[in-house]
Order: structure tokens, then sequence, then C-alpha cells
């Protein structure tokens, strides 16, 4: 088989947080069949921002509409793409956002489920460490603002 091209893409995501009687939840979506726990995310498209891209997605993933409060930094990882015979790198970079509205029912048909959890059971539950870091990055940044 001829060697695998090398593909870069760029997305971005969002830590989407609200505390109520000192207790900080965030949403993450489930996927794979609702194996796989993950914090929300896509592509960046032609013409957008990394914020813009993190706050559609969020909705988009999530339902729930969030104003970003800072960056919290980035991940990124190696996949292989099995019909393109490509090799890729993402870079995924991820903001920190304070819930305004909306339902996690309302999270679209890509994702199986949306829900809030608990922000130190969320860490225990994402299956990707780069997710994890993340969170306890957000976590630290949370408990600055608050
Ligand atoms: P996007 O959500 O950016 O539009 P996608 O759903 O097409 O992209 P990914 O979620 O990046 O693609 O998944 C591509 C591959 O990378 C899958 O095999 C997935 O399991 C894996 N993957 C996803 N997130 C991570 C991560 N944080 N760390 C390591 N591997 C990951």
């Amino acid at each position: 088989m001829r060697p695998a091209t090398i593909k870069n893409q760029v997305s971005s995501g969002g830590v989407i947080f609200r505390t109520n009687a000192d207790k900080t939840e965030i949403a993450l979506i489930a996927v794979k069949g609702g194996n796989v726990l993950s914090l929300p995310k896509g592509i960046v498209d032609k013409g957008e921002s990394p914020e813009e891209t993190a706050v559609r997605e969020v909705r988009e993933e999530t339902g729930l509409r969030g104003r970003i409060k800072d960056k919290i930094g980035e991940i990124s990882y190696w996949y292989y793409i099995k019909g393109e015979n490509a090799r890729c790198r993402k870079t995924v970079h991820f903001y920190l956002m304070e819930y305004l509205s909306g339902s996690t029912k309302d999270h679209d048909a890509e994702v199986d489920d949306a829900a809030w959890f608990p922000l130190d059971e969320a860490l225990g539950k994402v299956s990707y460490k780069g997710d994890r870091e993340i969170i306890e990055k957000a976590k630290g940044m949370i408990k600055k603002i608050e």
C-alpha cells in the first residue's frame, strides 16, 4: 500500500459550566453508541474564528448556549482515516464558557446524548486523557472566577 498522506485538522470546543449552591457542573457528550464520553467540539469552518466554532459546536452538540470567559488551552492527537489512507493530526482549541440558556435535551442527532455532570465526576468519566487535562485546567480557572 502507498504510504499514508498527512493531514492537519483544527477543531474547537468548550467546557460549559454552571454553578448552583457551590456545586459546579459541566456538559459532556456521548458518542460512538454511548461508549465514549467527551467534551463537545468540531471542525473550525472557513471564515469562522475558533471562538465562534466553540460557541456553535457547544450549542449544536449539547443544546446549550454559552458565553466564552477565557481560553483554556489546546490538545492534539493523531488518528488514521482509513478511506483516505491518511494520518491526521488534529489540534483542538478549548474555551471556558459560562452557561446562558438551553437544555441538553436539544442536543443534535450527531451525538448519542448530552448531559450535565458534577465537575469531579466528569473528570473520572471522560474517555480521553486530553479532555481530562482540559477539564483539570478549567477546574482551576472556575475556582478563581468564583
Ligand atoms: P470533529 O468533532 O472535530 O468534527 P470527528 O468527530 O470527525 O471530528 P474526532 O472526534 O477527532 O473526529 O475523532 C477522530 C478519531 O480520533 C476517533 O477515532 C476518536 O476516537 C479519536 N479521538 C477523538 N478525540 C480524541 C482525543 N481527545 N484524544 C485522542 N483521540 C481522540
